[in-house]
């Protein structure tokens, strides 16, 4: 078992990681930039060591410096949360060569999902049902065939992408050219990867997700779904589990095939599997090789903790749930609390000059802010994540209501009651709602 696990992240998941570590009584790291001297992971750490800079560039993103600070502070393992460093490849690697153990899957596993061409072929070959594409781009020929094939709208996407980026939805014929260009541009800049692709562009669809979770002994489980539909800029603004429109044999059959096709490479830890789901026929798109913001969902409605899993999965246990201890009990939604302005998306930094978090029966608060604290700008704009979990989806958006509407956040611009809106509105109540919901909602 891990002694000392640095937490290559900040904010809310640096937090939930130092929570399973001392439950697990791991001792912890915190990393900082000079920007997060007062932050929240670095007062509750048993250590902290400063990386850098503020600009993440120079200091959450930079190798050498937590290298350097893992050494110093002798850790044996580090957990990268999400974003960041986790699903870098280089980064896992360095770590494993330094003979500490990566919180996460193999590097060579980040490297084949990181890359959604090659990540589709694994699902192909393991008849895990994936969204009609081109890989090859590099003839017109093949481009106007599938055109012809799939018909338009088609949609190109970076083959390394993340985060919604270098994506372009083509409706025209004569603006593939363009789109395709423009997204290859984006792409170089975001990922130093220029590789696009194409797909039908689904017109409807639900974002479903599933969880799964494995150790170093081949055995995988899944914990169910997560419908991740309500996005703005392609990014997830409110997820629930379950799904509304999933059945119990729809849930089986689509987790069946995710847990043979990462058997199949022998996948460590925990994953998602994203699919977007149109009249009741999933599509994969691609897979996060790492813990996703919106994992509390899933753990309120199986009761597992997630990051302690992973932990102990890292460490080499057995995984001690199997698949049939798996019960999906109630209901759980999450709202991502962001420091932005809620209708032009943009971000709101500064000090929270009153902050009063609801709570009661059913709501938690993963965040790691405080009355005080200045919100930097120069990192990602959510702040906090707000959970409610109840036994069925109508008390839990009554419960959401009511933590939403209890939330303080004074100082700067939040999405808090943009939330409110949304939740209460009669598309999101009735659960059917798809992915265009935010472009109509006003
Ligand atoms: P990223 O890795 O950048 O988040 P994803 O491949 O996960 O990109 O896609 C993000 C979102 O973009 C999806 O949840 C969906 O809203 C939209 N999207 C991606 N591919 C398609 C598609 N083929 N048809 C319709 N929407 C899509």
């Amino acid at each position: 078992m891990f002694k000392k696990i640095l937490i290559a992240n900040r904010g809310e998941i640096a937090l939930r990681v130092l929570r399973a570590c001392r439950e697990l009584g791991i001792k912890t790291v915190a990393i900082h930039s000079e920007a997060d001297e007062t932050a929240m992971h670095v007062r509750m750490a048993d250590e902290s060591i400063c990386v850098g800079p503020a600009s993440a560039q120079s200091s959450y993103l930079n190798i050498p410096a937590i290298i350097t600070a893992a050494t110093l502070t002798n850790v044996d393992g580090i957990h990268p949360g999400y974003g960041f460093l986790s699903e870098n490849q280089r980064f896992a690697e360095i770590i494993e060569e330094h003979n500490i153990k990566f919180i996460g899957p193999h590097s060579n596993h980040i490297k084949i999902m990181g890359n959604k061409i090659d990540a589709k072929k694994i699902m192909d070959e393991n008849n895990v049902p994936t969204v009609p594409g081109l890989n090859d781009i590099s003839d017109i020929k093949n481009i106007k065939n599938f055109i012809k094939n799939v018909k338009l709208p088609i949609i190109v996407k970076a083959a390394s992408g993340g985060g919604g980026k270098g994506m372009r939805v083509v409706s025209k014929s004569d603006e593939i050219e363009n789109a395709i260009n423009s997204a290859k541009a984006e792409a170089k800049k975001s990922f130093n990867d220029d590789k696009v692709y194409l797909e039908k562009f689904l017109t409807t669809p639900k974002h479903i997700e599933i969880q799964i979770l494995s150790d170093a002994h081949g055995n995988v489980i899944t914990l169910g779904e997560r419908d991740c539909s309500i996005q703005r800029k392609h990014q997830k603004l409110i997820e629930e589990s379950p799904s509304e429109l999933l059945s119990n044999e729809k849930r089986k059959e689509i987790s069946d095939l995710c847990k043979k096709a990462v058997s199949s490479i022998g996948y460590e830890g925990v994953g998602t599997l994203e699919f977007l789901y149109e009249d009741d026929n999933f599509y994969f798109m691609e897979m996060n090789t790492r813990l996703q913001v919106e994992h509390p969902v899933t753990e309120m409605v199986t009761g597992i903790d997630l990051v302690k899993e992973q932990i102990l999965a890292a460490s080499g246990e057995k995984l001690k749930i199997s698949q049939s201890d798996i019960q999906i009990k109630g209901h759980s939604i999450e709202c991502r609390i962001n420091a932005e302005h809620p209708e032009s998306f943009i971000p709101s930094p500064g000090k929270i000059t009153q902050y009063h978090q609801p709570g009661g029966l059913g709501v938690r608060v993963d965040s790691a802010v405080y009355q005080g604290y200045s919100v930097p700008p120069h990192y990602d704009s959510m702040i906090g994540k707000l959970i409610t979990y109840a036994d069925n989806r109508k008390e839990c958006i009554a419960r959401m209501n009511r933590a939403l509407e209890e939330y303080i956040i004074m100082g700067i611009n939040t999405n808090i009651q943009l939330h409110q809106k949304i939740i209460m509105s009669e598309e999101f109540k009735s659960g059917k709602y798809d992915i265009n919901f935010m472009s109509t909602f006003n």
